[in-house]
Parts: structure tokens; C-alpha cells; sequence
């Protein structure tokens, strides 16, 4: 083979996508009652929007970006996630004017770009479901939302699940935290990956989101940023608390969570799989809030509120719970086809049963009889329409139930002069002899 698909990229095939349309379908509906209204926007935008919205030491602008020059010279990149192109367009179509509801509830679906070592779970073309909530600093918001999540992953039925929350309070928070967690760093320097000891001065909190062993053994007994949070953080933290479990949702504090992206503020949160079979990469959803982001893009100072779902990883903890998928592909009817003579007038039963919206398949390949019935039990088809040289004859079609077996011929003409009457008539004939 000449051509291969990019390490980290997959063909979602049809098998597969149907699994992908069954997960936006129900969770379009959850959005719905939520009151969630879609956007779409770019898959790229000035490279400059993510290293100021998602931040210059971040992995994902610092190491994963898809960055390129286009040939008017100008630094793009593919979107690494969905926050600040969203928020961009925010700022850019006015969407803070007064004409619009508060909060603006929006939610995107689709493909991000990242360049990380492949493996399961994390590819480099990955698809993500997002929220984000724009105009409210009502904790309310933040509760609302992770019960979205939360209920999104209910619908399927998945048990297997933690949500882990932390609050980063406000910025003079994080001012003085930063200093006390240098601190606290600075006499384990010399044993700090190399990628941590770049960060201690620049972004110190990244560094409690290491990956790496060691350093993960040393942010361990490092100073909580909840005990440097002012009233108001502390307040509005209690409040998220206290409403989750008035809702009985049980949650977890990670007092050393911090997020990928540099942009949060007050709650953070992730919700992970505890299924014993998922591999390492067991966060399925994370977010939180981030007051400063729209002022930071240029837009009004706006709270807002998101999170991002990856669904590839939504995908493997389905498969692994053995989840069937509904099946929306169902066949009404399959049109066996005996002989080539059949061709035009099976053209036109399949069109007038489709226009009549009855999902339909016919014969094109000429097979022998057997093998299309094979078929179309193989595809769980309602009834088989049968066309041979003799029903052309008599301008008539055979049908047959097939899983009782019953068949009864029609009249051609019946059938396309009232479809309704005709069809309704032949589905009591062939269902009223049942058992
Ligand atoms: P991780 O720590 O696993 O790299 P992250 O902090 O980079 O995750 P976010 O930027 O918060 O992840 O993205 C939200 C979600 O998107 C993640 O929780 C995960 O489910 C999914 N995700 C992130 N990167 C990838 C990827 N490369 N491939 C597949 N899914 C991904
Ligand atoms: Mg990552």
C-alpha cells in the first residue's frame, strides 16, 4: 500500500460510527433538556489565541501543537481543544451584549489536534465534547454543569465513575500559593524531572500535575492551595460542595488537582473511570471555571464555566462494559431481484417505498435468490419484497415476513395508487396469522 493514514489519526468505520451517532444523538438530547444551544467554529485559528488562552508553558501549546505557517505567512494552528476558539468567537460576535440571554449555554462536538505519543486513549486527531457557560459566577453554574456531565455518562449507564473536584481560587490566591509551593519545591530541585525544574519558576502549579513518578512522590506532601483561598473562593467552594450533595452526587477532593490548561480559576474538576480493565488514561472529562479568559481574548471581564469530554475514551469504557448501541440502522425492507429483466422496475419499487419512508435496500449485484435472502436475514429485515420475470408479468410483488414467514403477493398498482391503505392492509395480513 502506497498511502497510510498519520500515526494517531484512525478511519472511524461504519460499524464504528454508528456507535459515534448513537453518543451525540443521546447526548445532544441531554443538552437539550439543559437548555445547551450548539456552535461551531474553526478547526483553525491564529496560533496566538492558544498560547494566550491556553497558555505559553502548558504541554499542549508548549510541545502538541499543530502550528504551521500558510502560504500568506501567517502562524496558524489547528485547535489542540475547544475553549478558546469558542471563546473567541464569543468576544468576536459580541455575544456579551445585553440582547443575549445570561448565561449563554453553548456546546460544541468535534475534532481536536494534538502531537502526543500515541497509545490507547490519546491520539493525535481526537474528537471532544465541550460546554461552555458564559455571564454567571453563581456557583449554581458550576454544579449544573458537572450534573450535565454526569448525566450525559448516567444515560449509558456507566457505574464506574469518580468525579474529583479542587478549587484554585482567584488570582491573589494563587499569587501567594505560588510562593509557598516554590518554597516548598525548591530544596527537592535536584530531584524534579527536567520538565518540572523548567516550570518551577514559570508556572509552579504544573508542576503538581506531573506525570512523573518522582515527581508526583514529592508534590505529595506539598502545601494545599484550599488553604490559601480568600473568603469568597472558600465560600463559593462550600456552596459547590453543599449542592452536590443535595443532589446526591458524590464527589472527591484532590486538593493537589490542577488542570492541563492554564486558564482556571475557583472549581476544577475531572470525572475519571475507576472500570478495572481502562488503562492509564482514565480521565474521560475535566474542566472548571475561568473568569479571566474572556478579558484575556479581549472581550468584557466574563465568568464562564466549561468542560471538555474526550469521546474516543467515553468509546473504550462503552466497549469494555459490553454497551449495545440501539439500533438505528434497522431495515424495513430488502427487494429480491431474479433476473436482470427485474433491474428498472425494482429501481422503482425501492424509490416509491422509500419516498413512502420505509428504510430500503435492494439486490444489485444479480445473485442468486438464496444468497439475497441470506442477506437480508443477516440484516434483520422486516420483509423481503420479491420481483421475478413472473411478478414483472402480472405487475405484482411477493412479500414475505420474514420472521414468521408469512408472504402474500400485492398488486403493483394497489400499492402505488394508495400506499397507506395498501400497505397497512398487507402488514395486518401478514402479522394476523402469527403463532
Ligand atoms: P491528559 O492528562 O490525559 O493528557 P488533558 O489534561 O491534556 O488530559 P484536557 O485538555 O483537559 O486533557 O482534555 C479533556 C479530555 O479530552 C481529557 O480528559 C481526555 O478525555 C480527552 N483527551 C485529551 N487529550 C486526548 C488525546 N490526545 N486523545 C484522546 N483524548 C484526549
Ligand atoms: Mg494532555
Amino acid at each position: 500500500m502506497k498511502y497510510k493514514k498519520l500515526k494517531g489519526t484512525v478511519d472511524i468505520l461504519p460499524e464504528e460510527s454508528a456507535k459515534w451517532q448513537a453518543i451525540e444523538e443521546q447526548a445532544r438530547y441531554i443538552l437539550h433538556n439543559y437548555q445547551f444551544s450548539e456552535i461551531r467554529s474553526p478547526l483553525f485559528e491564529q496560533f496566538d489565541l492558544y498560547a494566550r488562552g491556553v497558555g505559553e508553558t502548558s504541554d499542549i501549546v508548549s510541545k502538541e501543537m499543530y502550528d504551521f505557517t500558510d502560504k500568506g505567512n501567517r502562524h496558524l494552528a489547528l485547535r489542540p481543544e475547544g475553549t478558546a476558539g469558542i471563546v473567541r468567537a464569543f468576544v468576536e460576535n459580541k455575544l456579551y451584549a445585553p440582547e443575549y440571554h445570561k448565561p449563554m449555554k453553548l456546546y460544541y462536538m468535534g475534532a481536536m489536534f494534538r502531537y502526543e505519543r500515541p497509545q490507547s486513549g490519546r491520539q493525535r486527531q481526537f474528537n471532544q465534547l465541550g460546554v461552555e457557560v458564559f455571564g454567571s459566577k453563581n456557583p449554581a453554574v458550576d454544579v449544573e454543569t458537572m450534573a450535565l456531565a454526569m448525566d450525559i455518562f448516567k444515560s449509558f449507564n456507566i457505574k464506574d465513575l469518580k468525579l474529583v473536584i479542587n478549587s484554585l481560587g482567584d488570582s491573589a490566591s494563587r499569587v501567594k500559593y505560588r510562593e509557598a509551593l516554590i518554597s516548598y519545591l525548591e530544596p527537592h530541585f535536584e530531584e524534579l524531572s527536567k520538565d518540572s525544574k523548567e516550570r518551577l519558576y514559570k508556572n509552579p502549579l504544573r508542576v503538581l500535575d506531573s506525570k512523573n513518578e518522582k515527581d508526583k512522590a514529592i508534590v505529595k506532601d506539598a502545601p494545599s492551595i484550599l488553604d490559601f483561598l480568600d473568603d469568597e473562593s472558600k465560600n463559593h467552594f462550600e456552596t459547590v460542595k453543599y449542592m452536590l450533595e443535595m443532589l446526591s452526587i458524590p464527589y472527591e477532593i484532590d486538593k493537589n488537582m490542577v488542570r492541563g490548561l492554564d486558564y482556571y480559576n475557583d472549581t476544577i474538576f475531572e470525572i475519571m473511570t475507576t472500570h478495572k480493565k481502562f488503562g492509564s488514561n482514565a480521565t474521560i472529562c475535566a474542566g472548571g471555571r475561568y473568569d479571566s479568559l474572556v478579558e484575556e481574548v479581549g472581550g468584557p471581564s466574563t465568568p464562564a464555566f466549561g468542560f471538555g469530554v474526550g469521546l474516543e475514551r467515553l468509546i473504550l469504557l462503552l466497549d469494555l462494559m459490553g454497551y449495545t448501541y440501539s439500533n438505528k440502522l434497522a431495515l424495513d425492507a430488502y427487494v429480491v431481484t431474479i433476473g436482470e429483466q427485474v433491474n428498472a422496475a425494482a429501481t422503482k419499487l425501492t424509490q416509491y417505498l422509500r419516498q413512502n419512508h420505509l428504510s430500503v435496500e435492494r439486490e444489485f449485484m444479480n445473485r442468486k435468490p438464496g444468497k439475497q435472502f441470506k442477506t437480508a436475514d443477516k440484516w434483520n429485515a422486516r420483509y423481503v419484497f420479491t420481483m421475478g420475470e413472473e411478478e414483472l408479468v402480472q405487475n405484482k410483488v411477493m412479500i414475505k415476513n420474514l420472521k414468521n414467514g408469512l408472504q402474500q403477493d400485492i398488486s403493483l398498482n394497489d400499492l402505488y395508487n394508495d400506499f397507506e391503505k395498501t400497505f397497512s392492509e398487507l402488514e395486518i395480513k401478514l402479522e394476523s396469522k402469527d403463532e
